[in-house]
C-alpha cells in the first residue's frame, strides 16, 4: 500500500504523489476520448523517488515472468494470489481472466520498469528500509512516509469528480488520463497526455 505522502524529518517539507493509480490500455483501437473498462489492465506500482523529476512518484513493479506464470497456475488451481492482481475477493473466472491478461501483457513487455512521472529509469524505491533518502537541501533531514488512517470511501473515482488515474501503453508510455466514468463504469472518458520532454543534461 502507498503511504499518503512523504515528509522531510527535519524541515517538514511535504512530498505528495501527483497520482497514485495507473492502468495499461490493452485495446486494439487507438485510445481516443472514450475507452472500455474491459480494455484496462491494472498497473502494479511501488512508491519511488524520481531523481530526474525530484519528486515522489509511483514506479512500475514488474516481477519476473515466472511470477506471472505461477499466479496464473495458482488461479487455475483455484487458489487466491496477491500479485499481479489481488484475487481473494474475485470470482474464479474473473480471477483467471485477469491473471491471463496480466500474463499476456508480461510476455509482451520489453521496456524496463519505469518511473511513471516521466517514464525514466533513474529512481529509487521508497518502500525499503535502507537506504534512507536524504532531503537534498537539508543537513539532517530524511524523507519519511506518512500514513493517515480513515481517508474517506466514496463512490469511487470518476463519478462525482474527475479521476486522477493515468493511462499507459503496454510498454509504460504515457498516453492519457482517465477522467469520467460513464455507463455504470463500462466506459471511461480520457484526456490525452504525454510525458514531459526530457530535460537536457547540461
Ligand atoms: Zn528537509
Ligand atoms: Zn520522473
Amino acid at each position: 500500500m502507498l503511504p499518503d505522502c512523504y515528509v522531510c524529518s527535519s524541515c517538514h517539507e511535504r512530498f505528495d504523489f501527483k497520482f497514485r493509480e495507473a492502468y495499461y490500455y490493452t485495446g486494439a483501437a487507438p485510445a481516443d476520448k472514450q475507452i472500455a473498462d474491459a480494455d484496462l489492465l491494472w498497473v502494479n506500482v511501488r512508491p519511488a523517488w524520481c531523481m530526474d523529476c525530484e519528486c515522489v512518484c509511483v514506479a512500475e513493479d514488474i516481477a519476473p515472468l515466472r511470477a506471472f506464470e505461477g499466479a496464473y497456475g495458482a488461479a487455475r488451481a483455484g487458489q487466491p494470489v496477491e500479485y499481479p492482481a489481488y484475487t481473494a475477493y474475485m470470482k474464479a473466472p474473473d480471477a483467471l481472466r485477469e491473471l491471463g491478461d496480466q500474463l499476456r501483457w508480461r510476455m509482451g513487455r520489453r521496456h524496463a520498469a519505469r518511473a511513471l512521472c516521466c517514464g525514466g529509469l533513474r529512481y529509487q524505491w521508497m518502500d525499503v528500509a535502507q537506504p534512507l533518502l536524504k532531503h537534498a537541501e537539508c543537513d539532517f533531514g530524511f524523507i519519511e512516509p506518512r500514513i493517515h488512517i480513515g481517508s474517506g470511501c466514496g463512490r469511487g473515482p470518476g463519478v462525482s469528480s474527475p479521476a486522477n488515474i493515468r493511462l499507459y501503453d503496454p510498454e509504460g508510455e504515457l498516453i492519457g488520463q482517465l477522467t469520467w466514468r460513464k455507463e455504470d463504469g463500462r466506459i471511461w472518458e480520457i484526456e490525452p497526455m504525454r510525458y514531459p520532454p526530457p530535460v537536457a543534461d547540461d
